[in-house]
């Protein structure tokens, strides 16, 4: 998936969840850090191969991000300052942000799940064609109804359109 489709896909779902700006900006920057701690990929060749290897495992591995949440979450015990705790927890959504783009990798390609090289993944769609816009609309839509729609609406919006 695009960064661009990461960042907005990633950004409607933790605004949906949260209703919350900053947890949203926070979660918007973390979509893209899986990919960034690996680096652009080097133009030479042995170089560009190496960097292959190791892309989608490490910085791809959950385990690694579901630890940092955790270890977000238990320093709050260790202060009672409001400011740390906020910063924590913008960490913490910087870091779903991290999760999230990951889960989005699993569904266009493979990624570790059990163990750092053991990888896994459906292959939905492949990065840049139309069926990634049209996935990423699809949950655009989800959130928003999620967030503005109810039940009632849409049975009345269906029974408008299905005569
Ligand atoms: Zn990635």
């Amino acid at each position: 998936m695009k960064w661009i489709n990461h960042q907005i896909v990633t950004g409607f779902i933790v605004c949906t969840v949260t209703d919350d700006a900053l947890f949203t900006a926070s979660s918007i920057v973390g979509a893209v850090v899986p990919d960034r701690v690996e680096g652009s990929p080097p133009k030479e060749s042995s170089a560009y191969w190496k960097w292959r290897k190791r892309h989608r495992t490490w910085s791809h591995y959950p385990p690694i991000y579901l630890a940092l949440i955790a270890a977000a979450q238990f320093a709050k015990n260790f202060y009672a300052d409001p400011t740390v705790d906020f910063a924590l927890n913008l960490l913490t959504y910087a870091l779903v942000g991290a999760l999230l783009h990951i889960a989005e990798d699993a569904l266009c390609g493979k990624v570790p799940v059990f163990t750092p090289h053991g990888k896994h993944g459906l292959k939905l769609f492949k990065v840049g064609t139309w069926r990634e816009y049209f996935f990423a609309a699809l949950i655009i839509a989800i959130c928003l109804f999620v967030r503005f729609g109810n039940i009632d609406s849409l049975i009345k919006l269906i029974s408008e359109v299905v005569p």
